[in-house]
């Protein structure tokens, strides 16, 4: 419309604002979610059956749930391990019942058994032998100190001596109930391992 020369706006300016602000405020009202993707990445087989862990859990569970022991049980102590890998305590449950004749088939030392002097060079060969990682529980007073025989000249006064020990089982002899539960303190220990560290 026109009056006096001017050109008169239908809508004022003002209006033309609250019009266009009410259009931002629905625009906001309806935005507070983001969209989702509309793409499917999995398949609903997949979606059901992926299993998120770390590369230590793995390699942890199966290593402590298939420790190998080596066969190398100087003395009486020897007679408890049979027991405990016999049917009352079955050893088999912890995935232990293969005992291996050779050192790099085996990653477990159970040493059950007084240690003298003279057979020490072969036992430590023996764990030196032994497949990386490995480990050794003390089975026995005499394992851990020398036991009856710690004064002894001729008797190794703990395995300690010669190779690294992991876990300690005391007892002349220790039960096999004892030797069980010294396997599920290292498999405690095994479960903490760091790849990485290592
Ligand atoms: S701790 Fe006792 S049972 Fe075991 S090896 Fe020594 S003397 Fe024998």
């Amino acid at each position: 419309m026109e009056v006096e020369g001017r050109i008169t706006p239908v809508y004022s300016s003002a209006e033309v604002d609250r019009v266009e602000g009410q259009g931002v405020e629905a625009l906001k009202a309806s935005s507070k979610q983001p969209i989702p993707d509309p793409d499917v990445w999995l398949t609903e087989e997949l979606r059901e059956n992926i299993f998120l862990t770390t590369v230590d859990a793995v390699l942890n569970w199966s290593r402590r749930s298939s420790l190998w022991t080596v066969l190398a049980f100087p003395a009486c102590c020897a007679f408890e391990f049979i027991s405990a890998m016999a049917s009352r305590w079955d050893m088999s449950r912890f995935g232990m019942e293969i005992l291996r004749a050779s050192p790099r088939q085996a990653d477990l030392m159970i040493t059950a058994g007084t240690l003298t002097w003279k057979m020490a060079p072969q036992i430590k060969r023996i764990y030196d032998q032994m497949a990386e990682p490995k480990w050794v529980i003390a089975m026995g007073a005499c394992a851990i100190t020398g036991g009856t025989f710690a004064q002894s000249y001729s008797v190794v006064p703990g395995y300690n001596r010669i190779i690294p020990v992991d876990v300690y089982v005391p007892g002349c002899p220790p039960r096999p109930e004892a030797l069980l539960n010294a396997v599920r303190m290292l498999q405690d220990k095994i479960a903490k391992m760091s790849t990485v560290s290592r």
